[in-house]
């Protein structure tokens, strides 16, 4: 997102809270807590920030919008990210499900539980084809969904959320979900609160192995156009999904000027919605960005001001492709710290070097989490631009590097052996 802004011939300066590395070659990192609102009003205020775009939820669910909004010093900036309100959308799975229903937006059958009627939802579980998805209410730093295999599993679970308070306040409500068989897809929109302009679509890889094994990771690389993400499906997608949620918005009087994250089913060529966010996603956003030709900022005013019916979207026609590089042992246990080499290549026009958990020690740059960094590359198709982005990661090393090698393996053509 960084990286988009300071191509802006608007963004003149941009701050980056807190920042890392990466994006220290993009703007200037300060380091504010993000949690702290009144710490971002100063800055905002002693700067005399014109816009502030919201990356994560916890802020956005916290109700950064309001505080912005309510404030005689800073209402007048340009603000990207909805209210409390609307994003309920991402920080209750209950508030999301009522949602859809009211507007007659596909997705799963559901049931929602709590301690009083615990009992009931046990025998719901019983009851209830496998697999079953248990989803926690509110945000559980993106762990809160267990998808589970047979019943005993499901109620352990079910009693751990509930009971036991596995993901705390978070997990007092659960959502019990029928499991949905199919393709994923990711859809990204910009609005205003009453109109909306779409992005370029994504599919993310959340597993770490290579053919989608393993654990669940915060996602291991992502591709841009998704070859199953036809016109004919993507009209689907525009009248079943998104045109009734903005309109959704906007009749219930949520105030939404900011991004949302459609996570996507493709359940036999029809779209279901598993989960809304309300911002955009990572990986996604590593291929989304870079393919959108228009300046982000001009968008941004456009949304704030109400206009967004008057842009028209630009998408470079290119294919990009992101891999993701993690630390040895990544989801679970890993090792920080660790010296970063190779970061001075020359990637050539057609790779981004993107910062994740990277930080400076010293005068050089050390690793600082799961997911270290990622290249994403354009290609005249997937393959080519995957194979891009691998051969730009193999300049670079730290030790116990692991990326997948086969990212959008699914829509690169096999050639056919022969005999
Ligand atoms: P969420 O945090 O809601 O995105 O859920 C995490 C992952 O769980 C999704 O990306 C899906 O792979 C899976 N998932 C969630 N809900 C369902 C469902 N109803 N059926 C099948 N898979 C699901």
């Amino acid at each position: 997102m960084a990286w988009k802004i300071n191509q802006s011939v608007w963004t003149n300066p941009l701050y980056i809270a807190p920042g890392n590395p990466g994006t220290a070659q993009l703007g200037i990192n300060v380091p504010l807590d993000i949690a702290d609102f009144n710490a971002i009003a100063g800055f905002c205020i002693n700067e005399k920030i014109e816009m502030v775009v919201v990356g994560p939820e916890e802020p956005l669910v916290n109700g950064i919008c309001d505080f912005f909004k309510n404030n005689e010093e800073l209402k007048h900036i340009y603000f990207v990210g909805p209210s409390k309100h609307g994003a309920l959308l991402e920080g209750s799975k209950a508030f999301a499900k009522e949602f859809m229903m009211r507007h007659n937006i596909p997705t799963a059958a559901y049931r929602e539980f709590t301690s009083e009627n615990y009992e009931e939802g046990v025998k719901y579980l019983q009851d209830h084809s496998i697999p079953i998805v248990l989803k926690a209410d509110g945000l559980a730093a993106g762990k809160g969904v267990v998808i589970c295999y047979n019943h005993v599993e499901a109620i352990a679970e079910f009693e751990l959320m509930i009971q036991q308070s596995k993901f705390g306040d978070a997990s007092k409500k659960v959502v019990v979900e029928e499991f949905l068989e199919g393709i994923e897809l990711s859809v990204f929109a910009l609005t205003d609160g009453k109109h909306y302009v779409l992005l370029p679509e994504a599919k993310d890889y959340k597993r770490i192995g290579v053919g989608d094994t393993g654990l669940n990771t915060g996602g291991m690389g992502a591709v841009s156009p998704v070859p199953f993400a036809t016109p004919g499906f993507m009209h689907k997608v525009e009248e079943r999904v998104v045109k009734p949620t903005i309109n959704g918005l906007h009749k219930e009087n949520i105030d939404y000027k900011g991004f949302v994250f459609f996570g996507l089913i493709s359940v036999n060529g029809d779209p279901y919605v598993i989960e809304y966010n309300c911002r955009m996603g990572d990986p996604e956003t590593e291929v989304v960005i870079p393919r959108l030709e228009n300046d982000i900022v001009g968008l941004f005013v456009a949304a704030f001001n109400g206009e967004l019916d008057k842009v028209t979207v630009r998408v470079d026609e290119r294919s990009a492709v992101t891999v993701m590089a993690v630390s040895k042992g990544y989801p679970l246990a890993y090792e920080k710290g660790l010296a970063i080499h190779g970061l001075d290549e020359k990637f050539g026009k057609e790779s981004l070097l993107f910062h994740a958990g990277t930080k400076e020690k010293d005068g050089s740059v050390v690793t600082n989490g799961g997911r270290v960094l990622c290249i994403t590359s354009y290609g005249d198709n997937i393959e080519e631009a995957v194979n891009t982005s691998l051969d730009m990661l193999s300049y670079i090393h730290y030790d116990g590097m692991y990326y997948r090698n086969d990212i959008g393996y699914e829509f690169i053509k096999k050639i056919e052996s022969e005999g």
